[in-house]
């Protein structure tokens, strides 16, 4: 029987990882709350394989030597990102590094969905009303997703998904993306990024943070889009100059942003400030205006995407322990 460890677990995992113990009788899975570091890399001895999902950075060259120590062929990590791994110091220890590229595109495409209905149908702002018992029309007539045209900037895994959702609903969808993928033809027109802030009543950006796309959207960008125009973030706070986007929501050169991420958000979402002071300005700005909502990086989190997270995982590490390849590996 093959023993493995999961580091750093969490409780919504635990149910996943319970379900798929039934199906595979012959795998010990054993888990803990605790990072992947030099203190706790000791854990790991006796098991066949390990994983992790965790943000900060494993450099400390005791830990993969310790891995390789004990036998262990691989470092699986439940995450897309791998920034928290030092490829060259898993590969001189012969351990196999593997993330998931995409656990479910189709849980953020859903989220830009729900934002950008809740945009389109004011239902911010009927909230608000309703919270002093005010029932008025006023300012909510809305306008309907089948009328309108959607720009996608980045039609990458889940900007094809976004595509997906707001064609079959009747929107026209465009997209600009120096990659054009055939299989998308059918749903969208591929246009440049002019076209995109001209013409689109939707802008929704798909693309990932690079130095190429950091502060992409700028005063400047925002200026070309139409004033009825809402605008989604749900890919990194980095691709928007907050002060910009901010700026242009309070001048009305757009109608609304939905966010699901903000500069700065690194230590505060998934964290609660009830009871305790935060430090950033740009989210607090951001709660505060009328015209935009913000969530705090929940994009992803959906039962399909932590199942997935938990199931190619599983696959990826019991592959590599039986010396085969995954489809997954960075190294
Ligand atoms: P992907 O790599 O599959 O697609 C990105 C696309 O952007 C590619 O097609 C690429 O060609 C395109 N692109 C790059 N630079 C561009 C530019 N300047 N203009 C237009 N297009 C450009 O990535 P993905 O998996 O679809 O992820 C997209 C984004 O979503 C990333 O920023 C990722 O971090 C974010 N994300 C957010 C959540 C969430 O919970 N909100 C979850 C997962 C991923």
């Amino acid at each position: 029987m093959k023993k493995v460890l999961l580091y750093n677990i969490m409780d919504d995992e635990e149910i996943v990882i319970k379900e798929w113990l039934k199906a595979h009788p012959d795998v010990a899975v054993d888990s803990n709350k605790v990072t992947l570091n030099p203190d706790t890399v000791d854990l790991a001895k006796g098991y066949d394989g390990i994983s992790t999902e965790q943000d900060n950075l494993i450099d400390d060259p005791i830990v993969y030597q310790k891995l390789h120590e004990f036998g262990i062929k691989q470092i699986t990590l439940r995450i897309t990102g791998y920034d928290t791994i030092n490829l060259d110091l898993a590969t001189q220890n012969q351990l196999k590094v593997t993330n998931i590229p995409a656990y479910s595109p189709r849980s953020v495409s859903e989220m830009v969905l729900a934002q950008t209905m809740w945009l389109l149908r004011h239902l911010h702002v009927a909230q608000n009303r309703e919270q002093s018992y005010n029932f008025t029309w006023e300012g909510l007539q809305a306008r309907e997703i089948h009328d309108l045209t959607v720009g996608i900037i980045g039609a990458g895994k889940i900007g094809s998904e976004v595509a997906r959702v707001f064609k079959a609903l009747g929107a026209t969808v465009i997209a600009a993306d120096p990659v054009h993928r055939p299989e998308l033809n059918s749903i969208l027109d591929y246009v440049d990024h002019e076209t995109v802030y001209k013409e689109a009543d939707i802008v929704t950006t798909h693309t990932p943070l690079l130095e190429s796309t950091y502060h992409l959207f700028d005063e400047n960008v925002f200026k070309k889009m139409k004033p009825s125009a809402i605008f989604i973030n749900a890919s990194r706070g980095g691709v928007v100059d907050t002060p910009a986007l901010i700026a242009a929501l309070q001048n009305h050169e757009i109608t609304a942003a939905g966010l699901d991420t903000i500069e700065g958000e690194a230590n505060i979402f998934s964290d609660d400030f009830s009871e305790k002071p935060f430090e950033n300005d740009y989210l607090k700005t951001v709660l505060e205006l009328p015209n935009a909502i913000i969530t705090p990086h929940i994009g992803f989190y959906t039962d399909n995407a932590i199942r997935n997270m938990v199931n190619i995982s599983m696959k990826d590490m019991l592959t590599i322990i039986a010396g085969g390849t995954s489809e997954h590996e960075l190294n």
